[in-house]
């Protein structure tokens, strides 16, 4: 076909910039059925929020993570805090080599059912702060979600950074189907009152809220026993109850989780027969045994 005879009606200015727009389609829409093709292969994904920093979101992603593997599912663990990813230091992975090839990264296996990926693991240099906009956070979430080759997951668990920013509303905005939201809070009314604008960012993405816990609740006295509400106790369940959502349950402030997460190992599997790694488990039992999101739709 004679080109200049196409570009009669118009100029070759407007014809270049209906190919670039034709152009830039056609590669969103393979991104997009990159991206659905990947997440086809994981049956459940959960993300895990908190409406403040350091209430322990990492440690519940983490511990929950490791509950699902040790049930014998297999389960990836994904962390896109880009600003202060701290996984690969609660699993001992900083200066793991991280496997790229083309367009593929390949997590690193910390067990034989867990898989883990974080920006922390590609980063050259972990003492640099990172500034990135929003719309540059969203591509490398996209990516990460795209490009990372998890193989086939019952579970992906997403530990996101506190609030209701940029990336919690990517991740919710490009796993249309989650589970749910896992949100994590500790009992003062500070921290709970930033929970309640996490459940409104779920309702308002049609995010189901799967459960809250509330983590750092009382103190367990290592030589006697006794329990002191050292910030309070009680409210993150209060706060559940009258926003109509599921409350998992407590675990109290326990030295050896921040040992075992300065170890970098999971807390549930290194302190395993501690009373507060049977509180763990118990509270994350319920998603350990979820069922098809389609179907809680559909019912
Ligand atoms: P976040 O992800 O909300 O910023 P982290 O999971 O990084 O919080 O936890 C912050 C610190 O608190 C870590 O040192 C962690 O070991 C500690 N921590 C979390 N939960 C508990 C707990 N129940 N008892 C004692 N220390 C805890």
């Amino acid at each position: 076909m004679d080109d200049n005879k196409t570009c009669e009606s118009c100029s070759e200015n407007s014809c270049s910039a209906k190919e670039r727009k034709l152009g830039e389609e056609d590669s969103a829409f393979q991104e997009r059925q990159a991206l659905t093709q990947r997440l086809c292969q994981i049956k459940h994904k959960i993300m895990v929020l908190s409406g403040k920093g350091g209430v322990g979101k990492s440690t519940v992603a983490v511990n929950l993570a490791a509950a699902l593997s040790l049930a014998g599912k297999r389960t990836g663990l994904l962390d896109i805090d880009i600003h202060g990813p701290s996984i690969p230091k609660m699993l001992n992975l900083n200066g793991v080599p991280v496997g790229v090839k083309e367009h593929t990264i390949y997590p690193v296996a910390y067990d034989i059912n867990l898989k883990v990926m974080s920006i922390g693991l590609l980063m050259q240099d972990r003492d640099q702060a990172v500034i990135w906009r929003g719309p540059m956070k969203h591509g490398v979430i996209k990516q990460f979600l795209k490009d990372v080759e998890w193989g086939e997951l019952d579970y992906l668990i997403v530990d996101s950074p506190p609030g209701t920013g940029d990336e919690p509303l990517s991740i919710a905005q490009l796993i249309p189907d989650a589970d749910g939201a896992l949100i994590v809070t500790t009992p003062q009314e500070l921290s709970i009152e930033d929970v309640r604008k996490s459940i409104g960012f779920c309702r308002t993405l049609k995010l189901p809220v799967l459960g809250v816990i509330e983590n750092m609740s009382g103190f367990v006295c290592p030589h006697c026993g006794k329990v002191t509400d050292i910030f309070r106790s009680g409210g993150g369940q209060r706060m559940a109850e009258e926003m109509g959502v599921p409350f998992l349950g407590k675990v109290p402030l326990d030295p050896d989780i921040v040992n075992a997460s300065d170890a970098g190992q999971p807390f549930i599997s290194s302190f395993a027969s501690s009373k507060t790694a049977d509180i763990f488990k118990q509270v994350v039992k319920p998603l350990l045994h979820l069922k098809p999101r389609e179907a809680e739709v559909e019912g």
